[in-house]
């Protein structure tokens, strides 16, 4: 089970992550990555062609204001000798990305 929460991601840092990105399109709303949490901060994913090892993740808190967070990869892969990396950043509250939802859908390209 994922997170279903959503949210609108502001203009000026579907800009940032465009810019940043190099790349065209910035999806204009985001879905909480993490496994379903209940309350708490949600964590939507911007852009994954950050820096080696980052992402640009949306961050916020109930109906709250929104915040760019870069974050560290989660470094946590699933056991085993071809195990999945896990999608989610360094951390993270929820379980490892692995462990109950599967693969994250694509950004859109
Ligand atoms: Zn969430
Ligand atoms: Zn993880």
């Amino acid at each position: 089970m994922r997170c279903t929460r959503t949210r609108r991601v502001p203009l000026d840092l579907m800009r940032e992550a465009r810019e940043r990105s190099g790349a065209g399109d910035v999806d204009r709303s985001v879905q909480c990555q993490l496994g379903a949490h209940g309350d708490g901060e949600h964590f939507g994913l911007l852009d994954d062609e950050q820096e080696y090892g980052t992402a640009l993740w949306l961050r916020w808190r109930g109906d709250g204001q929104v915040a760019p967070a870069v974050l560290a990869d989660c470094p946590t892969a699933e056991p085993g000798a071809d195990g999945k990396g896990c999608s989610l950043f360094a951390r993270h509250a929820a379980p490892h990305t692995w462990t109950e939802h599967g693969d994250l859908p694509s950004l859109t390209t």
